[in-house]
């Protein structure tokens, strides 16, 4: 079943000379429901500008994108985005942080009883109270996906969300990505310019080349999930 259609999306973008630079050219994606599917590719070859386009916070120049067959017109928390590193709210303590979440949704007071059930999913019980300079990078960053799976996003968009850790804490993360992808049965879109971890979360793999970022091939993994 199709979750989200991407037909025929560009996007450029000026650059300090004035000139006009193809983020993306003519980008055709059918993204599956509950699939797990990588984006990758080397810098600059339009990663980020497509996700952005995912999660609403950019519009394509032309083409279309939908979920579930409606266009998409702005970020909403049916699609949670969680950025590289700094996406939580430093003068927010972690439970507080999972909290925004619901508040984004008006929710909060219907569903706060939650929030110790999420904080016990990422294994940070007994880290409610404290602010996010006082965890690590890859606790920080298991807050900032709580915060959105709090939502039951049909997506969660992440956005190398890997790239700032060190080797063991990045194994542990992907683990853990795959524990939760398992048990919320969200779709998973993950950009990443780490082909080793692309094959080893994803379902499938998409190849974007070089400018114009063009979607140049994809891959159809089926290894059994452990
Ligand atoms: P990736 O995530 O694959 O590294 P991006 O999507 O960030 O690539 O960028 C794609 C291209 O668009 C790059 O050439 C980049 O320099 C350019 N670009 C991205 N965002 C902007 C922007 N806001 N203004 C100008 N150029 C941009
Ligand atoms: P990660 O859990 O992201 O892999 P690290 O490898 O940096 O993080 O840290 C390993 C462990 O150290 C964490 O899982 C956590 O149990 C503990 N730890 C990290 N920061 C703190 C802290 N501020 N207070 C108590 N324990 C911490």
């Amino acid at each position: 079943e199709i979750l989200m259609e991407i037909k025929s999306v560009d996007r450029t973008y000026v650059d300090a000379n004035n000139h006009t630079v193809d983020a993306l050219k003519d980008i055709n994606l059918s993204i599956r429901r509950g699939e797990f599917l990588s984006i990758i590719g080397p810098s600059g070859c339009g990663k980020t500008t497509l996700l952005r386009l995912l999660a609403g916070l950019d519009v394509p120049e032309s083409g279309v994108i939908t979920l579930e067959g409606e266009e998409i017109k702005g970020p909403h928390p049916d699609r949670g985005y969680v950025f590289q590193q700094g996406s939580l709210f430093p003068w927010l303590t972690v439970e507080k942080n999972i909290a925004t979440g619901l508040k984004a949704r008006g929710v909060y007071k219907k569903h706060k009883n939650e929030i110790a059930q999420y904080i016990n999913m990422i294994g940070l019980d007994g880290f409610e109270e404290v602010f996010p300079h006082q965890i690590s990078g890859g606790m920080a960053q298991r807050v900032a996906i709580a915060r959105s799976l709090i939502n039951h996003p049909v997506a969660l968009l992440l956005d190398e969300p890997m790239g700032a850790l060190d080797a063991f804490t990045r194994a542990d993360l992907q683990d853990k990505i795959l524990e939760l992808w398992k048990k919320n049965e969200t779709t998973m879109i993950l950009v990443t310019h780490d082909v080793e971890e692309a094959l080893y979360l994803s379902d499938r793999v998409v190849i974007m080349s070089p400018r114009p970022g063009k979607i140049s091939e994809i891959i159809n993994i089926s290894l059994p999930r452990p």
